[in-house]
């Protein structure tokens, strides 16, 4: 009817995976961790909804920022809490992005970033990744020339490979900024803790994290980001004033000063990440070695919605996912299956299912 600014007319809008609301699912479709969180973090929630939940929050949230500061070598004006990771994601694209800026990102990768353009009004290019989830240099470089905000997960998603410090430093733009999505950094191998932002070039990075992954909160909406003072106070201007609330605050500043509660889980992901990788591999999938809470695999039949809907019937959620206008795959069409680290359990079931079906 014309009501709505176009470019909201024009998009359908992005699909978060499926969360079902009755009980019985093994869900592996969300990156949610299947751990629950420290047991301080409940604590905390329940302490804080005792206090005064008839004033507002801090709306610099000084004590989760003066938590949160030193576990990435920084202090605590280089900290910015959002509603989510999410959130921080918006707030980047109302900071520094006009209607005639380039947005870039990779590509197969979140799809957020280029719904969350769209509604800014933004132009976009997508970073047409190698078939190895390798940059393809030549082709990508003249696009970060031109742009004024580039996003790249890292580790990425759905592939879960990490790019290296050096790659990861050459692709910030001359005249922009890079935004280095950590939402799965705690499952690497060797995490990263805010180094990248002390090397030169990394005046111009902006880290954001969350604690829906890693940490277990995925029912608690909070992230942060990390950068330079100057950064983070003009993000700061864009913000809500309110808008982390006290119990999400309260659950973050216990999550982040208990860290060996989430190390101690991340490490049982690793070693569960390793069954999944042999048992997808034994059972004829190519899979990508991951640096995640999830493995992405591909099965040289190419049934893949086949087999997640086949695994759906049995109560196993897995994401299914197809990415068009990959020109080097058949019919420029990638699809293939992401499937999170859940408990043990939960992945043997899985694997014995697949048993079944492949
Ligand atoms: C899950 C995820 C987020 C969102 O984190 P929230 O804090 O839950 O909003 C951001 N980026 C990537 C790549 C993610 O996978």
């Amino acid at each position: 009817m014309g009501l709505f600014r176009p470019n909201i007319d024009r998009i359908d809008g992005y699909l978060p995976g499926e969360q079902p609301q009755d009980g019985g699912w093994i869900k592996l479709n969300t990156n949610e961790n299947p751990y629950p969180p420290s047991p301080r973090v409940v604590e905390a929630i329940v302490e804080a909804a005792r206090g005064r939940l008839n004033t507002y929050p801090d709306p610099l949230a000084t004590k989760f920022r003066q938590a949160a500061a030193p576990v990435f070598g920084v202090t605590p004006e280089w900290i910015l809490p959002a509603n989510g990771s999410d959130e921080n994601l918006t707030i980047l694209l109302r900071s520094f992005v006009d209607s005639n800026d380039l947005v870039a990102y990779p590509y197969p990768s979140y799809i957020l970033y280029e719904t969350l353009a769209d509604i800014q009004g933004g132009r976009h290019e997508r970073l047409l990744l190698n078939p190895d989830w390798s940059w393809n240099m030549s082709a990508t470089r003249p696009v970060i020339d031109r742009a004024k905000l580039v996003f790249i997960p890292n580790p990425n998603s759905p592939s879960g490979n990490r790019w290296s410090d050096d790659e990861i430093l050459s692709l910030v733009p001359p005249n922009g900024i890079l935004v280095l999505d950590e939402a799965y950094g705690d499952f690497a191998d060797q995490p990263h803790r805010g180094e990248l932002l002390r090397r030169p070039g990394g005046e111009r990075i902006i880290i954001t994290r969350t604690f829906s992954k890693s940490f277990s909160l995925a029912g608690i909406r909070l992230g942060f980001a990390i950068a330079r003072p100057e950064l983070i106070a003009g993000m700061q201007k864009v913000k809500d004033s309110y808008n982390c609330d006290t119990l999400s605050l309260a659950a973050g500043l216990a999550a982040i000063t208990d860290l060996p509660a989430m190390e101690d889980n991340a490490n049982k992901i690793r070693a569960t990440r390793a069954r999944l990788e042999r048992g997808l591999t034994e059972l004829g999938f190519a899979v990508v070695p991951s640096q995640a809470n999830f493995v992405w695999c591909t099965h040289p039949t190419g049934r893949h919605r086949e087999i997640y809907e086949t695994l759906k019937s049995r109560k196993i959620l897995v994401r299914f996912m197809r990415f068009p206008q990959v020109a080097y795959a058949p019919d420029q069409l990638l699809s293939g299956l992401r499937i999170s680290i859940g408990t043990d359990v939960e992945i043997d079931s899985l694997l014995n299912q697949l048993k079944t079906i492949v």
